[in-house]
């Protein structure tokens, strides 16, 4: 069991926008392991492949993690696509790569997204509420677009100390 470091906003390598998976390759298969003891060893429902260091299009999520804890269920979503959306919703939204920040986000409240498996497999997934906001949270990871281009002009304001404590030690709080 691998638990990898979970890249803090200032990194250069959130940025980015991630390049299509190809082939899934050992180092692959290695990573998505790591990925997952990871996301069970986080206060989180999803990592992006960008937030342990690697610019491929894919991401982990488990909803169990939250709803019914003890019955996990883990899904890997590579070269994903949103193919429908509706309505719009906000709530308020976290990032692993933002320890201890919560702002409220506005996201469509229901999505419809594509993508393969580990073995090429197609995969459609529909849904709403945390799920649809998951999704669109592990995309925007994808594009290299972050939650403090998403929050409110207000909250990047009055979050601006924190944020930039996040930039310089890779953690929030008293350091
Ligand atoms: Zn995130």
């Amino acid at each position: 069991m691998k638990i990898l470091r979970i890249l803090s906003y200032g990194d250069p390598r959130l940025l980015r926008k991630s390049e299509e998976v190809r082939e899934v390759d050992q180092h692959m298969v290695d990573l998505v392991r790591d990925m997952f003891d990871t996301l069970y060893a986080v206060p989180g429902i999803g990592i992006a492949a960008p937030q342990v260091g690697c610019n491929l299009r894919f991401f982990v999520f488990d909803m169990n993690r939250r709803e019914e804890p003890g019955h996990r269920s883990p899904v890997i979503l590579i070269n994903p696509v949103i193919t429908a959306q509706e309505g719009m919703v906000t709530e308020e939204e976290g990032c692993l790569s933002f320890p201890g920040i919560f702002v409220p986000v506005e996201r469509a409240s229901g999505i419809e997204v594509k993508g393969v498996d580990m073995e090429g497999k197609s995969i459609v997934l529909e849904g709403e509420g945390l799920f649809a906001r998951l999704i669109q949270h592990e995309m925007d990871h994808l594009e290299g677009m972050l939650l403090s281009e998403r929050m409110t002009k207000w909250d990047r304001m009055r979050l601006r100390g924190e944020i930039r404590k996040i930039e310089r030690t890779g953690r929030k709080g008293h350091a």
